[in-house]
């Protein structure tokens, strides 16, 4: 008998939430602390989506997408998660650059990015502060003509190098590129430049198990395994329920966290829509996927510090095509250290590069698995550079591809960091054409990442709980 995931489980829950990315994380969190009772079924054996590690032999744990986030995850946990998970947010202050253009090491802050572009890249003062208050200045009301490239075309005329140390951070860090619009720049770039990069103490298994604690402390109930295969919705466009390992289970909302076009064309269909709205839906482009090498050394081998994120670059100028390319001529080097994980003796290397879900989509398998051979050789060839003795201490090599995301995750091309902007309204418009069906995941570059997941988790939550309470008038 195959093994029963959704043993004991209700027939009916206030609220289900469709998968455990952080944003589906959070929104069950905080409406079980509100007194609903809540179903949070996860399609894979493991909560946290994106947010997620994997073990190998040798006691190897890499983290996937724990590269760093503002410092604002810092209150979102404090106060929708624990104070124990918010303690355990450190800053990462080694931060590289190294490209044709220029070699640097920044904390990522307003003051060291301002030293840098007056001191070494000969800008006025005047002219960064006022970028910077431009970009802080941002905000969802604002003009959303005006693209991140003509932004700094504005402040920075014709300096490609000012362009690359401003933006290739922000491609990596949520596949924006210089069309997109300037808004979604400034409000990523500025959450980063108030205090720095941070990351979670402990790696990502230890704060998901801990927020699994949480969730479970306030009366989620938790599953995984647990595949819904569609949301079922009345003539009049209520939410009635989820079908989830080939049961039903009846519920008064739904926040899906699966993808914004799979939520409304795979989950619910087309037909429970107006025209318009599907139309706006069908719109909405994915963004980019990822490639990835995990490098272990042996057990207690080290190398000399290398900094924490390294941006590393053959190409000149910022180039998103070349970013995306197979032909990789840009990483990100995530170098952890035996403190990211107090108590190991570990030092892991994770290298990634922004990739196209059509280069890998097509291969046949013998292609597929030589091309991961290839982006595993050429990722330490590259990495030799800042750690010479790499081959000999190097212990496991392995590489993820834009397939492995989407497998994992079940987003459409394996899309990193959800959609483009577009996605945004379609997603916040989702209640206003069902009754009850909430979205709560990366959509629209500011609502993506970590810490926009988890903000996002926390912003549908609040309108799941305005929903279901009857306003005061009713109830007197
Ligand atoms: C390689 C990489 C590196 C990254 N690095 C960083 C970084 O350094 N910093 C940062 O802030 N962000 C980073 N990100 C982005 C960040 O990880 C994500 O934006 C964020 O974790 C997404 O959270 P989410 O809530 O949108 O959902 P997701 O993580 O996308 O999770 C959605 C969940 O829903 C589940 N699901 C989908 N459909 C169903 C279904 N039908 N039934 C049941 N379950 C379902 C999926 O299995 C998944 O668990 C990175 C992402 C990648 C891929």
């Amino acid at each position: 008998m195959p093994r029963d995931f959704l043993k004991d489980a209700q027939d009916h829950y206030d609220v289900v939430v469709i998968g455990s990315g952080l944003a589906g994380l959070t929104s069950a969190n905080v409406l079980a602390r509100a007194g609903y009772s809540v179903l949070l079924l996860e399609h894979h054996y493991q909560l946290g989506g994106m947010a997620t590690w994997f073990k190998r032999k040798g006691g190897h744990i890499f983290d996937i997408s724990l590269h760093g986030f503002p410092i604002g995850m810092k209150k979102s946990c404090r106060k929708y998660w624990t104070p124990e998970i918010a303690e355990r947010i450190v800053q990462l202050d080694g931060i590289r650059f190294e490209n044709p253009q220029f070699s640097l090491e920044t904390t990522f802050d307003r003051d060291s990015f301002t030293n840098i572009l007056v001191e070494q890249f000969g800008i006025s003062l005047e002219v960064v502060s006022e970028f910077f208050d431009t970009a802080r200045g941002m905000n969802f009301f604002d003009d959303q003509e005006m693209t991140t490239g003509e932004l700094f075309e504005r402040f920075f005329p014709g300096r490609d190098d000012v362009v690359r140390l401003l933006m290739e951070p922000i491609t990596y860090a949520n596949g924006s590129t210089l069309e997109d619009p300037a808004l979604t720049y400034g409000i990523v770039f500025s959450n980063f430049m108030s205090k720095g990069v941070f990351t979670f103490e402990g790696g990502t298994d230890a704060l998901v198990g801990a927020m699994k604690d949480e969730m479970v402390s306030n009366g989620v109930d938790v599953r995984i395994r647990c595949l819904v295969e569609s949301i079922e919705v009345t003539p009049d466009r209520k939410v009635a329920a989820v079908v989830v390992n080939g049961r039903r289970i009846t519920c008064g909302a739904v926040v899906s966290n699966a993808n914004i076009k799979q939520t409304v064309f795979e989950l619910v269909g087309e037909d429970s829509f107006d025209p318009e709205f599907v139309e706006d839906a069908r719109a909405v482009r994915l963004n980019n996927s990822s490639c990835q090498v995990y490098i272990a050394m042996k057990p207690g081998a080290s190398f000399e510090p290398c900094g924490d994120l390294l941006f590393h670059s053959e190409h000149h100028g910022f180039d998103i095509d070349a970013m995306l390319s197979r032909e990789i001529s840009s990483r990100t080097f995530s170098f952890y250290y035996p403190r990211t994980r107090p108590g190991s003796d570990r030092h892991l290397v994770v290298s990634s590069t922004n990739a196209n879900f059509s280069d890998w989509a097509d291969l046949s398998e013998a292609d597929y698995e030589e091309s991961k051979k290839d982006l595993c050789e050429t990722t330490l060839d590259c990495l030799e550079q800042y750690v010479p003795e790499l081959r000999e201490i190097v212990e496991h090599v392995e590489a993820s591809t834009p397939r492995t995301f989407q497998h994992y995750t079940r987003h459409l091309q394996g899309a990193s960091f959800g959609t483009k902007f577009e996605g945004l309204k379609v997603s916040q418009k989702l209640p206003e054409q069902v009754q009850g069906l909430f979205h709560a995941g990366s959509v629209g570059i500011i609502m993506s990442g970590w810490l926009g997941a988890v903000n996002y988790g926390v912003i549908v939550a609040n309108e799941v709980d305005k929903l279901m309470t009857p306003p005061a008038s009713a109830s007197a």
